[in-house]
């Protein structure tokens, strides 16, 4: 099956380079923040995921939206913020936008080495388009791609989008990702590979049980696919 693949199909976050991780420092400094406020940890972070949840079939996925989030719980718990704590919020939402696009290792070289064989490399990320766009200019990986397909959300119905305006062989395309629900689940639904791609923590609203139909592998990391691809060589 693995020999098959000649288009592989990348989400981004969390599977070239690091983004979760960047939440995550965003909602500890607003936990710390509310903290100086007097609200509890607990109660704080409670808010902030289940109003994440809510917004996600609304505003969709991003900074922006995730900003807005913290903004809300700001306004609504807080009988008029200061101006300093709008600040906070601010610097909270700068460090978010604009943090480094560090990719994990092995990805460059994955990807050149794929990209070498001959195969089609397409990023298909959800989200912000202009804040996608501008990670993907900055990852220096723009080059080996042939596009850049950002959707607000990853559905089966963006998923085959994507594969009938490309035209697609459903045999040929892999897609690779860490998000059970967004990556793996679309593509299973549509008939092509997948490869799991399982980072140490899943984001909740993220998480999905995945049926090993045409699932091609669960890999730690990006460089354990051309071991797939040559099982008889060992290393990348
Ligand atoms: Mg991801």
């Amino acid at each position: 099956m693995v020999g098959s693949i000649r288009c592989w199909v990348f989400d981004a976050d969390d599977t070239l380079w690091e983004s979760a991780g960047y939440f995550r420092d965003a909602e500890d400094s607003f936990v710390h923040l509310m903290a100086d406020l007097g609200f509890t940890e607990e109660w704080i972070r409670k808010q902030v995921h289940d109003r994440d949840i809510e917004r996600l079939s609304v505003t969709g996925y991003g900074p922006g939206p995730y900003i807005e989030t913290l903004r809300s719980i700001l306004v609504d718990c807080v009988e008029k913020p200061s101006d300093d704590a709008f600040s906070a919020i601010a610097r909270i939402a700068n460090r978010l936008t604009n943090h480094p696009v560090t990719l994990f290792p092995g990805v460059l070289s994955t990807l050149e080495s794929l990209s070498g064989l001959g195969h089609r490399l397409i990023l298909y990320t959800m989200g912000e388009k202009d804040h996608q766009e501008d990670k993907f200019e900055r990852s220096g990986l723009s080059g080996l791609f042939e596009d850049c397909v950002v959707v607000p959300r990853k559905t089966p119905e963006s998923l085959e989008a994507l594969i009938e305006s490309r035209q697609l062989h459903r045999d040929e395309v892999c897609v690779v990702g860490n998000s059970p629900r967004s990556d793996i689940a679309p593509a299973l639904h549509c008939g092509v590979n997948a490869i799991y791609v399982k980072r140490p923590c899943t984001w909740a609203a993220e998480d999905h049980d995945i049926q090993v139909t045409k699932l091609v592998a669960t890999v730690s990391h990006i460089s354990d696919i051309p071991v797939l691809l040559h099982p008889d060589r060992t290393g990348g």
